[in-house]
């Protein structure tokens, strides 16, 4: 077991595998966030081209109980009460709705805390009934919703063979009938696949119908799971915008300016960074530390063979081997 001394917090169990519960990282969407991580990495219905985190190893839309939801309820009744999050967020490796455990796992971070709780969704299992009662206990349900034609969707999403965009869409708009918290749309635009004016209007439509509270346009800011898979001018990203009017808002990295008090160590880094690749400064927001200390940690990982750097639109992103 591995024991953090500076805040005493356990990260790594080796008796029992990695915490579920990671964080806080700071969210373009919703501030600083701790996250729950119920799924398998890489357990999704999805395999979108610009995921951040590689490519679907177990594509599936029939959900499953991964991890003990007891020890992770434990873990969440350690953590949160100390934590200085804005937000509690299912997220993480996969497609949180795919866990059987969701509406237990709601409900039990909803006793133990008044911090929001947000579910970051896919979106693509809401027909399921069951999922969808589960899902309504959170306070905000982010969705993705980045295609309007059957085409595109495929080609953005790389879908389990039994989903279509009738059926996704079928689910968002039962879950708008039953739902009374907020649901925040993603739009991820990406270059050259969903970005011309034939799909924004066709997006703009359905949209219209789903009537989320807000809309998130986001773009491929991270290293994509496709090479060639890029972001849309940040021009662009205005035009939608006004196209689609107020609710809509453009959230991109330079919005992540939160910061996060938590001490720089080289397992909380390999932690961090196995759950998305981040840059320096990412780092350096969550965790405080000097962006030269930071980058001497990197260094040392990477010469450990722990991590590697990745080149992304001229950034620097490191993931894990
Ligand atoms: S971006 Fe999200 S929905 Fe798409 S493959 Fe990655 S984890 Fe799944």
């Amino acid at each position: 077991m591995l024991e953090l001394g500076k805040t005493g917090r356990k990260l790594i169990n080796m008796d029992h595998g990695l915490s579920r519960i990671f964080g806080p990282v700071p969210s373009r969407r919703l501030g600083l966030s701790l996250g729950v991580d119920l799924i398998p990495h890489k357990t999704c219905s999805f395999d979108c081209v610009y995921c951040q985190i590689g490519r679907t190893t177990d594509k599936r839309i029939d959900p499953e109980s991964f991890y003990s939801s007891e020890k992770i309820i434990s873990e969440a009744k350690k953590y949160i009460p100390c934590s200085k999050a804005q937000t509690i967020t299912l997220a993480g490796s996969g497609e949180p709705t795919l866990s059987k455990d969701l509406e237990e796992i709601l409900r039990a971070i909803k006793e133990i805390s008044h911090i929001p709780v947000a579910l970051l969704t896919n979106g693509s299992l809401f027909w399921k009934p069951e999922i969808r009662e589960a899902s309504l206990i959170a306070d905000i349900i982010l969705p993705t919703f980045s295609a309007a034609r059957e085409e595109t969707f495929r080609r953005l999403h790389r879908p389990h063979p039994q989903l279509t965009l009738k059926k996704v869409i079928e689910g968002l708009q039962r879950l708008r009938d039953e739902y009374h918290g907020q649901i925040f749309l993603e739009l991820m635009l990406v270059k050259g696949v969903n970005d011309d004016d034939q799909e924004i209007e066709a997006l703009g439509r359905k949209i219209q119908e789903l009537a989320p509270d807000k809309v998130q346009i986001n773009t491929v800011v991270r290293p994509p799971s496709e090479p060639g898979t890029g972001p849309v001018s940040p021009h662009r990203l205005e035009e939608v915008k006004n196209f689609l009017g107020p609710r809509a808002e453009v959230v991109v990295a330079t919005q992540e300016d939160r910061v996060a008090s938590k001490p720089s160590r080289e397992v909380i880094l390999l932690e961090m960074i196995r759950r998305r690749p981040l840059s320096a400064q990412d780092i350096q927001k969550v965790t405080g530390e000097s962006l030269d200390h930071v980058n001497s940690l990197l260094t040392d990982l990477i010469a450990k063979g722990l991590i590697e750097e990745q080149i992304h639109n001229g950034a620097s992103y490191y993931k894990v081997k």
